[in-house]
C-alpha cells in the first residue's frame, strides 16, 4: 500500500482564503484536494504542489522621467524558486525615460519564460 502525505495551503486566488488539504502519494501525486469552494482552488492547489508560481513586483530606475522610478511587474506568474534571482536581475536595471504601460523591459527573464513589464505610462522630464 502506498503512503499517503498531505500538504496544507490557503487558496489566494480570491479574498475568500479556503484552506485547503492536499492528499498525495508516495510519488507526489495529487489524489485528492479538499477545502476549496470553487474549482479554482483545486488548480490553485495542484499548482502549488508541482509547480508554485506568483507573480513579481518591484520598481526600476528610471533615467529623464517625471519619476524616477517605474512600478514593474512580470506578465504572467513566474516559478517561485526565481524570484530572488529575477530581483537581482530587476535591481541591475536603469531604463530610459518615456515609457509606456505593458512596454517588455527584460523578456524571458531569468530564463523562466517570462516577460517582465511596465505598469504604467512614464513620460519624460
Ligand atoms: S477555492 Fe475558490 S472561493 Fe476559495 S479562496 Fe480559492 S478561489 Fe476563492
Amino acid at each position: 500500500m502506498s503512503e499517503l502525505t498531505e500538504r496544507k495551503f490557503i487558496c489566494v486566488s480570491c479574498p475568500l482564503g479556503c484552506g485547503l488539504t492536499v492528499r498525495l502519494d508516495s510519488s507526489g501525486e495529487v489524489i485528492k484536494v479538499e477545502g476549496n469552494t470553487c474549482p479554482r482552488g483545486e488548480s490553485y492547489a495542484r499548482s502549488e504542489v508541482k509547480d508554485p508560481r506568483r507573480v513579481f513586483a518591484s520598481t526600476v530606475r528610471v533615467k529623464g522621467g517625471k519619476l524616477p522610478v517605474c512600478p514593474i511587474r512580470s506578465k504572467t506568474p513566474a516559478p517561485k524558486d526565481k524570484l530572488f534571482e529575477i530581483a537581482q536581475e530587476v535591481a541591475k536595471l536603469e531604463v530610459n525615460a518615456p515609457l509606456e504601460i505593458g512596454q517588455v523591459l527584460i523578456h524571458n527573464v531569468c530564463g523562466t519564460d517570462v516577460d517582465i513589464v511596465t505598469c504604467r505610462d512614464l513620460a519624460a522630464r
